[in-house]
């Protein structure tokens, strides 16, 4: 056991995130969806190089995947998901009485498989929702094209791309909608939290409205600080909305992004790779590192022994994570029923590696040591 206290992922807040909440509380003292919130989406929507309209700012990034999903398609549709995700994908669909449809990936990235997603279309599909796993935006490249041959709206699950590049563009700066999470161990954090980024007016419209109960229009009234009376209502709507005291964390999160997080999330997962890139019995994930801030790192373990592995690095104090048990396999959705052997294989490969700013890169160098003997012992 060593002395180091290494985590697999935690929040970095501090000092400046607790500076920001008290000024919410000593000198405004309001609390709620109000002018904090109202700055945090003008600064993500500068952040990312588009108008302030297209932002809406959320409690989770799943109250983001419902909204944009209920906003977007009318009941009953399906959405063509890939099962290797968090469960929130899923049951951000149902939320919104939509049927979401397992998708097998690609091995080598973990990314939503377009030829398989293809033989799942039916006259009901709706959307496809990519999730940019392990932060790789590179299905951008062909989600675009393969939705508009088949008409369908795209719904991107960007929890994990907060601030990824891809072709000079940040994610959210094009497409159809992209869902945010801000949760605690995301790129940026607002305690929890998400946004919805559309280039859709009325998608923009109605989730800005369904975030307040569908109260027609009170997202603009409460940023001038009043309220709607005499309002009317129209569509479901939820409690979704951010707080001040959220957004105040948000701001100065994303003031450290791009200085602080970013380069040290980098450097750690490049140095991961240097290290694990020519050890018999370890595939990295295909990825271009450049322009990615990466959220997780997993790396796949060949042979069986991922297993054997996970209790020897455990043992060693080095915690590691499994993204994500399939979905289909889950008993809501069908409790593996359906077979998709690139995701069950890979499930039994993937090893998530400790990856957060609060690491050093003694402690990613003690890791890959620490892995590569334990897989030598296990020859
Ligand atoms: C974190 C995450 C979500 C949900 O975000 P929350 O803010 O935790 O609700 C959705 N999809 C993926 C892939 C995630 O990692």
């Amino acid at each position: 056991m060593s002395s180091r206290n290494i985590r697999l992922s935690r929040s970095i807040v501090g000092k400046l995130e607790s500076e920001a909440v008290s000024k919410v509380i000593e000198q405004s003292g309001y609390l709620g969806m109000g002018d904090e919130v109202r700055l945090f989406e003008e600064e993500i929507a500068e952040y990312l190089g588009v108008e302030p309209w297209r932002v809406t700012c959320v409690s989770t990034g799943t109250a983001a995947l419902h909204l944009a999903l209920e906003c977007s398609l009318p009941a009953g549709s399906e959405v063509l998901i890939p099962s290797l995700t968090f469960v929130a994908s899923f049951q951000a669909a149902l939320q919104a009485n939509l049927k979401p449809i397992a998708c097998d990936v690609n091995p080598d990235t973990g990314l939503l498989d377009l030829a398989d997603a293809q033989q799942r279309i039916t006259p009901n599909t709706g959307a496809v929702m990519p999730v940019h796993y392990a932060s790789n935006p590179a299905l951008c490249e062909h989600i675009y094209d393969f939705a508009k041959r088949h008409g369908l709206r795209v719904i991107e699950d960007a929890a994990h791309a907060f601030g990824c590049d891809f072709n000079g563009k940040k994610i959210g700066a094009f497409g159809d909608i992209v869902c945010f999470s801000f949760d605690g161990i995301k790129n940026i954090t607002s305690g929890e939290g998400g946004a919805i980024v559309t280039s859709d007016r009325e998608v923009a419209r109605l989730v800005k409205d369904a975030r307040l109960l569908s109260v027609e229009n009170d997202t603009e009234k409460r940023f001038q600080g009043k309220r709607s009376w005499n309002p009317d209502v129209k569509r479901r709507g939820w409690r979704y909305h951010m707080s001040n005291i959220m957004a105040a964390i948000g701001r100065t999160q994303l003031r450290r992004l791009d200085e602080e997080f970013a380069p040290a999330r980098r450097e750690m997962a490049n140095l991961y790779r240097k290290r694990l890139a020519q050890v018999p019995g370890v595939e990295l994930l295909k990825m271009d590192m450049q322009n990615i801030i990466p959220h997780i790192h997993p790396v796949r373990i060949l042979g069986g022994k991922l297993k054997p592995l996970t209790g020897m690095l455990e043992q060693a104090g080095i915690p590691t994570g499994s993204h994500y048990k399939p979905n289909h396999q889950l008993t809501l959705f069908g409790g593996g029923k359906q077979h998709l052997p690139v995701s069950e294989r890979l499930i039994g490969e993937l090893l998530t590696l400790p990856l957060h700013p609060g690491l050093e890169m003694e402690d990613i160098e003690f890791i890959c040591t620490t892995l590569i003997e334990a897989l030598g012992k296990l020859k």
